[in-house]
């Protein structure tokens, strides 16, 4: 990744990254953290584990940060403020000029949530850590590198971040199984690039078939490995798609994705599949 040693932490999982950082940075009960829905869920789980309240700013209906709300939000115990991009469920990545001028106006530091980076085609923010002395990237071997399973997450931030995340840490948080299967993979980059491109070619076969069926009405932008769709009736469509043994994931419940599917980019195989079955649904 072209970064120091002295800037990155391993976590079991980015999850628990992102646990530390709340018990280096938080005071519970005392300090609070600013997220940005619809995201990521364990934002909101973690700030109820550390009890460290959490402000939620809703994003503007582009899906993009809202700066003005969350300039209002912030007050002197705010310390972390959770950015994912490209944003999970909605699949865009944010708008540089907008990290920028919240890296910049914000005194807290600024956690940008990388877990989809490897699919997008927007540079990491890891390459700007030297700029921002407030700036936390995470990053996970769990989506493009396809393993979940052995948990293994990364933190990229200052010297001096890392130092404090490193005293608190669980010394053995991962494990030498890990570690064999992690280097093992990202030693052999060609074959994950060959995944990601594969990937990315067919969630074009995704999207096209998408904007043809009937009951889909947006298809929003993604720089993710899954696509953002709005339909006539999310739990229909999903109740429907589960009866074909298909698993979508329904966002409805969510702020600003009422009717909201979210599909994540299988195997070929696994595509081919789902276009059969959205073909049979649509009229
Ligand atoms: C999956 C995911 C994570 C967590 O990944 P792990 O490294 O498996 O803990 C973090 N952030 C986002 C946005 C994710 O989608």
């Amino acid at each position: 990744k072209g970064i120091k040693e002295e800037n990155i932490l391993l976590g079991n999982g980015s999850d628990e990254v992102l646990d530390l950082l709340f018990r280096a940075f938080c005071e519970p009960k005392q300090d609070n953290i600013i997220t940005l829905p619809p995201t990521y869920g364990m934002y909101k789980v973690l700030s109820g584990i550390n009890l460290v309240e959490n402000r939620e700013v809703l994003l503007t209906t582009a899906f993009q940060p809202n700066i003005a709300e969350i300039t209002k939000a912030i007050d002197e115990h705010t310390k972390l403020l959770f950015i994912c991009s490209p944003n999970n469920p909605t699949g865009n990545s944010f708008s540089t000029a907008i990290i920028e001028e919240l890296l910049n106006c914000f005194n807290g530091l600024v956690v940008i949530d990388e877990a989809y980076i490897d699919f997008s085609s927007e540079e990491s923010w890891a390459s700007k850590l030297a700029d921002y002395p407030n700036l936390i990237v995470t990053q996970t071997l769990s989506k493009a590198y396809g393993m979940a399973g052995i948990r293994l997450g990364l933190c990229l931030a200052s010297a001096e971040i890392i130092a404090v995340i490193n005293k608190i840490k669980p010394p053995y948080n991962v494990n030498q199984l890990t570690q064999d299967k992690a280097i093992e993979r990202v030693s052999d980059q060609k074959a994950v690039q060959t995944e990601v491109a594969s990937i990315l070619e067919e969630r074009e076969k995704v999207l096209e078939t998408l904007k043809t069926i009937s009951f889909v009405s947006t298809i929003y932008p993604t720089d993710a490995n899954f696509i953002l769709a709005k339909v006539d009736d999310a739990t229909l469509r999903y109740t429907q798609l589960l009866e074909k043994g298909i698993v979508v994931r329904n966002r409805t419940t969510q702020p600003l994705c009422e009717n909201t599917l979210r599909f994540t980019v299988g195997t070929s195989e696994e595509n081919n599949i789902v276009i059969t079955a959205l073909r049979a649904l649509s009229n």
